[in-house]
C-alpha cells in the first residue's frame, strides 16, 4: 500500500510500526459553530482511509481531537452570554451528528483538550527542563523554535527564508526571543476560562494539545498523522517540534494532508460569506450524496463545490443504489438457488472489479478510481443479473458490491431490505466475538447495524434491538 507522505513529498510504501495495527490521529474542529463542508472534506477522507486500512485487515486505533478552549468560542460564549464550555459542549453535539449523517464512524478515541490540561503541564515542563521551551515574566512559555533543528522538515521550508515574509507582519513580542517561538501557554484575561499551571493561571496554546492528546492514545510514535492542507504550517510543524523534542523519537511516521474545498472556484471563507454547514447541506440532499462526492476526486486535489457536481454525484449514487436495489429484488424473487457453473465463472470474473477497487485505493487512496471500478461493477451486474439468476448467484454480486460500498461509507440497502433474521445473526455475530474478546470486531457489527439504522440495546436479559 503507498501513501503520499508530505514529509518526503513522495508516495512510500506503508509499513506499520506494530505489524497488522495502524496508530491514526486526525486534528479535529474547533467547535464553536456548525462545521462547514469543509471541515467534513478531512472527516470523510480519513474516515475513508480507516475503512480501507480497516477492510485491508489492520486493526486501527484512530483518534480526532475536539479543540473545545480558542479564542473563538471564548468570543461565541461572551456574545450569548454563556460558558465557553456550553458553547463547545453544544458544537461537539451537533458536530458529532453530522458524522453520523454523513456515515463517519466515531474516533475510537475522541478526547478534547479541557480535559488533557495535566498533559499539557507536563509537556510543557519537560520542554522547559530540555531547554526547548522558555517562560517570559508574564508567565507565558513560548518555544524555542530555532534550537529545534528540523524545524521546517514537514513544509519543506527554512527559517531564513520564512523570515522575509514574516518579519513583514511584525509579530515580534517584548521577551520573546525569535519571531518563530510559538505559545505553549499563556495568561489568562479577564472572564476567560484558566487553569494552574506553574508559570501562571492560564491556558494552553493550540498546537500543543495535539502532541498531547496524540502522546497519550497513541504513543510517542505513531503512524499516521492527518489533517487539511493549512495544518502543514504552522500548527504541524509545530507539533513535530513539541513531540520530537520532549520524546526523542519520531512522532508520525506518514503525514497526509487533504486539499481544499472551494465554492463555485474561490476560496470558501466565512468572511467571504460563501460557506455552508453540513446542516444547510444536509437539508437539500441525503448527505450521502456529499460523502460521494468527495470521493469522487482525489484528496490531495482542491475540489469545487457547486449545484452541478452535486446533482452530478446524486445521479451516480442513485445509478449504484438502483442497480443494488434490482439485485435485492432478483434475490428475493429468484426462482432457483443454487448457482451454475457459468454463474459462477461470472462471480470469478466480478472479482477482477474488487481487484481494480483495491489497486486503486492502495495506490495512495485513489478514491475516484475506486468508484470507476464500483460503477464498472455496477455495469456488469445490469448485465448479467435477470430474473433467470439463481438466488445464490445474485446474492455474491450484491455482497461484493456492499463491500466495496462499505469500504467508501456509502451505504446502499435501505433499512427495509434487512430482514429480521439477518439482523439477529449479525447480533449472534457479535456475541461470539465478544465472546472471543475481539471487541474491535464485535464495535464493527454493532456500528454496520448502527450504519442500517439498527440500534443495539445490552440489557440484562441480553441484546435488545431495534429500528431507529
Ligand atoms: P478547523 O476547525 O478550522 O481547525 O478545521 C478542522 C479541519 O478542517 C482541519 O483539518 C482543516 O484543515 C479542515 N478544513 C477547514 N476548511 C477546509 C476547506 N475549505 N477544505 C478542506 N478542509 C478544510
Ligand atoms: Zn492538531
Amino acid at each position: 500500500m503507498k501513501i503520499y507522505n508530505t514529509l518526503s513529498r513522495t508516495k512510500e510504501e506503508f509499513v506499520p510500526i506494530e505489524e497488522g495495527k495502524v496508530r491514526m490521529y486526525v486534528c479535529g474542529p474547533t467547535v464553536y459553530n456548525y462545521i462547514h463542508i469543509g471541515n467534513a472534506r478531512p472527516m470523510i477522507v480519513f474516515d475513508t482511509v480507516r475503512r480501507y486500512l480497516e477492510y485491508a485487515g489492520y486493526e486501527v486505533n484512530f483518534v480526532s481531537n475536539f479543540t473545545d478552549v480558542d479564542d473563538k468560542i471564548i468570543k461565541k460564549a461572551i456574545e450569548e452570554g454563556t460558558s465557553a464550555e456550553e458553547v463547545s459542549q453544544r458544537f461537539i453535539k451537533e458536530c458529532k451528528q453530522d458524522m453520523e449523517d454523513m456515515n463517519v464512524l466515531p474516533a475510537t478515541t475522541h478526547p478534547l483538550a479541557t480535559l488533557e490540561i495535566q498533559g499539557m503541564i507536563d509537556m510543557i515542563s519537560t520542554l522547559i527542563e530540555k531547554g526547548y521551551a522558555y517562560v517570559v515574566s508574564d508567565g507565558t512559555v513560548y518555544y524555542r523554535t530555532r534550537k529545534f533543528a528540523e524545524y521546517g522538515k514537514l513544509s519543506h521550508k527554512n527559517l531564513d527564508d520564512l523570515e522575509a515574509g514574516h518579519r513583514s507582519i511584525g509579530v515580534v513580542g517584548d521577551e520573546k526571543e525569535d519571531d518563530f517561538d510559538f505559545v505553549l501557554w499563556k495568561p489568562k484575561k479577564e472572564g476567560e476560562p484558566y487553569w494552574e499551571s506553574p508559570w501562571c493561571e492560564g491556558r494552553p496554546g493550540w498546537h500543543i494539545e495535539c502532541s498531547v492528546m496524540s502522546k497519550r492514545y497513541l504513543g510517542d510514535e505513531i503512524d499516521i498523522h492527518a489533517g487539511g492542507e493549512d495544518l502543514i504550517f504552522p500548527h504541524h510543524e509545530n507539533e513535530i517540534a513539541q513531540s520530537e523534542a520532549a520524546n526523542g523519537v519520531t512522532f508520525s511516521r506518514y503525514w497526509m494532508h487533504n486539499g481544499f474545498l472551494n465554492i463555485d472556484n474561490k476560496k470558501m471563507s466565512k468572511s467571504l460569506g460563501n460557506f455552508f454547514t453540513v446542516r444547510e447541506i444536509g437539508e437539500k440532499y441525503d448527505l450521502q450524496v456529499l460523502r460521494f462526492f468527495m470521493l469522487q476526486a482525489h484528496y490531495r486535489s482542491p475540489l469545487n463545490f457547486s449545484a452541478e457536481l452535486m446533482e452530478a454525484a446524486k445521479n451516480g449514487l442513485e445509478r449504484i443504489r438502483t442497480a443494488a436495489a434490482n439485485l435485492a429484488y432478483l434475490q428475493e424473487n429468484a426462482k432457483v438457488s443454487d448457482m451454475t457453473e457459468a454463474e459462477s465463472t461470472l462471480v470469478k470474473e466480478s472479482q477482477s472489479y474488487v481487484e481494480k477497487f483495491k489497486a486503486a485505493m492502495e495506490d495512495d487512496f485513489n478514491t475516484a478510481d475506486a468508484i470507476s471500478a464500483v460503477f464498472e461493477l455496477v455495469k456488469f451486474c445490469n448485465q448479467h443479473a435477470s430474473e433467470e439468476s439463481s438466488k445464490a448467484f445474485v446474492a455474491a454480486l450484491y455482497e461484493t458490491m456492499e463491500q466495496l460500498c462499505n469500504v467508501l461509507g456509502i451505504i446502499i440497502a435501505s433499512e427495509q431490505e434487512m430482514l429480521d433474521s439477518e439482523i439477529e445473526e449479525m447480533i449472534e455475530a457479535r456475541q461470539q466475538a465478544r465472546k472471543n474478546k475481539d471487541f474491535a470486531k464485535a464495535d464493527e457489527i454493532r456500528d454496520a447495524l448502527l450504519a442500517k439504522g439498527i440500534l443495539l440495546e445490552d440489557t440484562r436479559e441480553g441484546v435488545k434491538w431495534k429500528r431507529a
